[in-house]
């Protein structure tokens, strides 16, 4: 490494050593060393976290809460452990609960079908009620209260953001009514970077009234929020995202608030009593955990939360916002370079558009030096359109990227400029 860039003299991490510890990344591609820049949408895991996985499954795999054998029991104490870990690591108390889930898509379809499923009488959401939806929000987090809305009969209304994709107190406000059940928010914008004011806009949704829903996924690695500290009814948060496994994920929140969801998994292990009639839920958390969880993925998952908090959230934090800065600052010398929420510091991503050059083009030009982008719409067309934007350029950024990453990135995309303009 050379000598650290001037924007991270104060970096608590030791890049080197950190970098040491994900075997991906030495690696060349396209004979070049690989520039890993695609963490927003998922981020490489650590040797202790694939250690932890193969020891389970080498020492521990069996079905879970069903068997009275060793092995069934072990693998059980090993999901009940990881839910625990990953409880204190979202700062839950006796009030919350965690399910384990497939990731954040499906914790959050979770929530939104299980506010309206359950039958006459029963559904949180009822026609004429209102759920709002913040405009700079993952399909994910988008789709399935679009669906909510069509199958309850409420009306979806979307919390609009400025010019600059900032979302507004004043603006929710006009939007809540007495009829409002649900907000919808993103802890972090993946498509641009933002970081709304979500503490202050759950609160006011909540003292109106609402359950609220905040969607964690970019949150989770760099600046995991404190679930006992903000008015949340349901936060959603996926593994891959965190150093973690793929296909696991966590749906955490109020116990009262995820008991008004109707399961949406039905089958083995969420049940207490079955009928060939009828059936009776087990309590949570086995309710909305139907079937065979990824046991494997919770125990990744867990591993994945002790190393932040081993490695030291804030100065986590502090890197990642760091090295977004000097990328900002990077892309803004480059002429026809638009980086978009330029204001947005405390976010681990850039999102650029380049008039006149198709980001694809960017994205493969930078491939062949062996940096990997995100290009395209980033799972949020509406908010791009919002913003009378297309597809972008996207560079995201985790504890093991360094400044000469940045700089190879930055100087990789003004070359690619020349060669495409
Ligand atoms: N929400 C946000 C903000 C995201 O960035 C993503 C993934 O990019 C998701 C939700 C969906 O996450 P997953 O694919 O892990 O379910």
């Amino acid at each position: 490494m050379g000598k650290p860039h001037p924007l991270l003299h104060d970096s608590a991490l030791p890049l080197q050593a950190l970098g040491a510890e994900f075997p991906i990344l030495a690696q060349a591609i396209n004979g070049q060393p690989l520039a890993y820049l695609d963490n927003a949408a998922t981020t490489q895991m650590p040797r202790q976290v694939m250690a932890a996985m193969r020891d389970f499954e080498e020492k521990e795999r069996a079905n879970i809460h069903r068997g009275v054998h060793t092995l069934s029991q072990r693998a059980t104490d090993a999901f009940e452990a990881a839910r625990a870990t990953l409880k204190g690591f979202i700062g839950a108390d006796k009030a919350h609960e965690l399910v384990f889930t497939s990731g954040t898509t499906e914790a959050l379809n979770l929530v939104a079908q299980g506010l309206w499923a359950g039958g006459p009488g029963k559904a949180w959401l009822r026609p004429g009620d209102r759920i709002i939806a913040s405009g700079l929000e993952h399909h994910a987090n988008l789709v399935p209260w679009q669906h909510a809305a069509r199958m309850s009969g409420a009306e979806l209304v979307i919390l609009r953001p400025d010019a600059e994709g900032r979302l507004h107190l004043k603006d929710l406000e006009a939007l809540l009514t007495p009829a409002t059940r649900v907000l919808a928010l993103t802890a972090g914008a993946n498509a641009t970077g933002e970081r709304p004011p979500y503490e202050a806009l759950l609160a006011l949704a909540a003292r109106a009234g609402a359950l609220t829903v905040l969607d964690a996924a970019q949150a989770a690695s760099h600046a995991v929020p404190h679930l006992s500290q903000i008015e949340c009814d349901f936060m959603a948060f996926s593994g891959h995202k965190m150093y973690g496994p793929m296909g696991i994920g966590a749906l955490a929140g109020r116990r009262a608030a995820l008991e008004r969801l109707y399961p949406l998994r039905l089958g083995g292990d969420m049940v207490d009593w079955v009928s060939y009639e009828a059936a009776g839920f087990a309590p949570l958390p086995a309710r909305l955990e139907g079937g065979t969880p990824h046991v494997a993925g919770a125990v990744g998952m867990a591993a994945a939360a002790q190393f932040i908090d081993q490695t030291g959230r804030e100065a986590i934090d502090a890197h990642v916002h760091a090295l977004r800065a000097q990328a900002v600052a990077g892309l803004s010398q480059i002429e026809g370079i638009t980086v978009l929420a330029p204001h947005a510091t405390q976010s681990a991503l850039v999102s650029f558009v380049a008039g006149g050059v198709h980001p694809h083009d960017i994205g493969t030009l930078l491939d062949e030096r062996g940096i990997a982008v995100r290009t395209g719409h980033h799972c949020a067309q509406p908010l791009l359109e919002h913003l009378g934007l297309g597809p972008t350029t996207r560079a995201s950024f985790a504890l093991y990227n360094t400044p000469e990453e940045v700089d190879r990135m930055v100087a990789a995309v003004a070359r690619a400029l020349e060669m495409l303009r």
